[in-house]
């Protein structure tokens, strides 16, 4: 039984379908206790890129407000959450952050979906395997994101299909790890991986992670309303979880360092 999941998409970011009521009506159903919303956040880019995946700048307050409402709506029955999903991005971080800040919100999760600042990486989540000089891009981005105090947990780390030499993937992936057990980050076995059939969870990554002693997050990573409810998809994950001795976490320590600039 899954009493929590703190990643959920709506029809907000174009690509999910159902509205935040559908979601939480589905959460309810399923006997859940805390629902997040962490759908992709708008990210005002300098140079005026669009991404097309994310949130459009004047989706955001009806977003706000949506999720509001059901806070008040369905008090008795479950917790809800306001939440994104954001990449951390070196240059646009700071704007990004100020944005968000203009209402409330309670946690982010770090997605890191390109490197660089997108307009200017590549895309992380692609099926063609990237080098190594991306795959270590890669992690130096989700560790800086993670040092910035900003995001609670790291959604899909095993997101980067690296698979040319294996010592390599280790060592990177073993900085990874290492810099979310110091700053007791959770790392997200990611449920719309497993139920679509994608390169992750990466089953080595999770080998790596049990060892090491990670905390782990199951996360539904849901475009679906039904994919909150998605029994099998779960039974997977906790086949995982026994496999490699995962140490899964049912809630979520929320920061949201809401006062200042990020550096
Ligand atoms: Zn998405
Ligand atoms: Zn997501």
């Amino acid at each position: 039984m899954l009493y929590t999941n703190y990643h959920t998409h709506s029809y907000h970011c174009n690509h999910a379908r159902g509205t935040p009521e559908d979601y939480v009506r589905s959460a309810v159903e399923r006997g859940m206790q805390i629902l997040g919303f962490s759908d992709h956040v708008p990210y005002p880019f300098s140079n005026g890129h669009r991404s097309g995946f994310r949130m459009e700048p004047q989706e955001h307050r009806v977003y706000v407000r949506e999720i509001q409402e059901l806070q008040a709506k369905y008090q008795d029955r479950i917790q809800i959450y306001i939440g994104y999903e954001a990449e951390y991005y070196p240059d646009e971080f700071a704007a990004m952050i100020t944005n968000i800040n203009q209402y409330p919100w309670d946690y982010l999760v770090l997605g890191q979906h390109f490197t660089h600042n997108e307009y200017d990486g590549i895309y992380a989540g692609g099926k063609k395997a990237v080098e190594e000089e991306h795959l270590v891009q890669y992690v130096d981005q989700v560790i800086a994101g993670m040092e910035t105090g900003y995001f609670s947990c790291v959604a899909h780390p095993d997101l980067i299909r690296y698979r040319k030499d294996e010592h390599v993937y280790q060592r990177e992936m073993r900085r990874l790890c290492g810099k979310a057990i110091q700053l007791q980050i959770p790392l997200e076995l990611n449920f719309l991986g497993l139920s679509s059939g994608r390169e992750y969870p990466y089953e080595p990554f999770w080998a790596m992670a049990g060892e090491m002693g990670a905390s782990v997050i199951f996360g539904c990573d849901a475009h679906t309303p039904e994919a909150l409810n998605d029994e099998e998809t779960y039974r997977k994950a906790q086949a995982i979880q026994q496999k490699y001795g995962l140490r899964v976490q049912e809630t979520l320590t929320l920061r949201s360092p809401k006062k200042g600039t990020p550096q």
